[in-house]
């Protein structure tokens, strides 16, 4: 049901100084930032291949970026694997009795459908479903 590494999540206290970091050291770009109210974060994705770097900031210290920085710092917060068609992996998962975080997918960045399972499932890992809009 995965096809591969979609992104990888990283919880960043300021967003222009790790998109610098990224660009310095490695000379990766990213492709504009945008805003998820809704998740009070601002994202910058940065293509890598076939995959990306998800870096999100907080934009309010009670959202969940925040409080991920505050228990166990800065980081990686979460791993994205592309699904083909995410309400079938997510009917997949529940028959299998898999906690979810989110039962539908909502709205992530750049238009994409994405649902969390629950970290307790996946030893730690936060994971992250993720469907892209094909165009
Ligand atoms: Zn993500």
């Amino acid at each position: 049901m995965v096809l591969k590494i979609d992104h990888i999540g990283v919880a960043v206290e300021n967003l222009e100084k790790s998109l610098q970091l990224y660009s310095g050291l490695l000379g990766l770009k990213s492709e504009g930032i945008e805003e998820v109210a809704e998740q009070k974060v601002n994202v910058a994705f940065i293509p890598v291949g076939e995959s990306e770097i998800e870096l999100l900031e907080s934009t309010s210290p009670d959202g969940p970026i925040a409080r991920f920085i505050v228990s166990r710092g800065l980081g990686i917060q979460h791993i994205a694997f592309c699904v083909e068609n995410i309400e079938k992996a997510l009917e997949e998962l529940k028959a299998q009795g898999v906690r979810l975080i989110d039962e539908k997918p909502r709205y992530g960045a750049g238009g994409a459908r994405i649902a969390f399972l629950h970290p307790k499932e996946t030893q730690g890992v936060l994971v992250e479903l993720c469907e892209r809009v094909k165009s």
